[in-house]
């Protein structure tokens, strides 16, 4: 079996549960040897939010404290710059052979809006696509479906065999967090501990992070 890669991009703002353990659980679940966060400075469509970069950044190394599973990738975070999936995905490849089987994980939320993504379709010539069960308003897209069925497989063990074009959905729990939650939580004085790891609790509370902040 050729070792998988994931590739989990996100806003992170901040890094929660619902990333830590589906992360987690991801990697049992498809037998995953490496999940690399990739924080997106200012990923399009979406609205920005105040917080700094090196803030959010600061958090994933928190939260991910060395765990050999975890690694963090800084290609997308250079400032005043837009970064789009299918580039960083390019610089990549050009670092790991086509011979490693990639996946980018998304969650749900995202892929009904994924044919919103640049050159969306042609991102399964870098990598495997990994949809992680989010709560999410079923939007109906004929192209997003067509294309997601031409490609869709049930056997995780295939994402190794092949090293990307493959679009699988994860059996692992739903996890009911999200970041702007958290942010609103802070916004209002309200606690969010078990929503995300104690270090990044502290972090948030001493840099005062969400206070005016939604
Ligand atoms: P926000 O509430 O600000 O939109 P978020 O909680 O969705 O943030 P992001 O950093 O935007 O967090 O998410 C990065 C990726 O992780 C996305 O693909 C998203 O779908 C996925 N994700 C976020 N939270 C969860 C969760 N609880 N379970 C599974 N996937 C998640």
């Amino acid at each position: 079996m050729k070792k998988l890669y994931g590739i989990f991009g996100g806003n992170f703002d901040p890094i929660h549960y619902g990333h830590i353990y589906s992360a987690k659980k991801l990697a049992k679940e498809i037998n995953i040897e490496k999940i690399i966060f990739l924080p997106n400075n200012c990923p399009p469509h979406r609205d920005k939010t105040q917080t700094s970069l090196s803030d959010k950044i600061n958090m994933i190394k928190l939260a991910i404290n060395n765990h050999s599973l975890f690694e963090i990738s800084y290609l997308e975070t250079k400032k005043n710059k837009c970064f789009y999936t299918i580039d960083t995905l390019k610089k990549i490849r050009e670092e790991i052979s086509y011979l490693r089987p990639l996946c980018f994980i998304i969650g749900e939320d995202n892929l009904q809006k994924f044919y919103l993504w640049k050159d969306w379709k042609k991102i399964l010539l870098y990598s495997h696509l990994l949809i992680c069960p989010r709560k999410h308003k079923k939007k109906n897209n004929n192209e997003l479906e067509k294309w997601i069925k031409s490609h869709i497989v049930y056997d995780c063990n295939l994402l190794h065999q092949k090293s990307f074009g493959l679009i699988f959905f994860s059996r692992i729990p739903l996890i009911n967090i999200s970041s702007t939650r958290i942010r609103k939580n802070y916004f209002i004085g309200k606690s969010s501990h078990s929503l995300l790891p104690p270090v990044v609790n502290n972090y948030i509370l001493f840099k005062k992070l969400y206070y005016n902040n939604k």
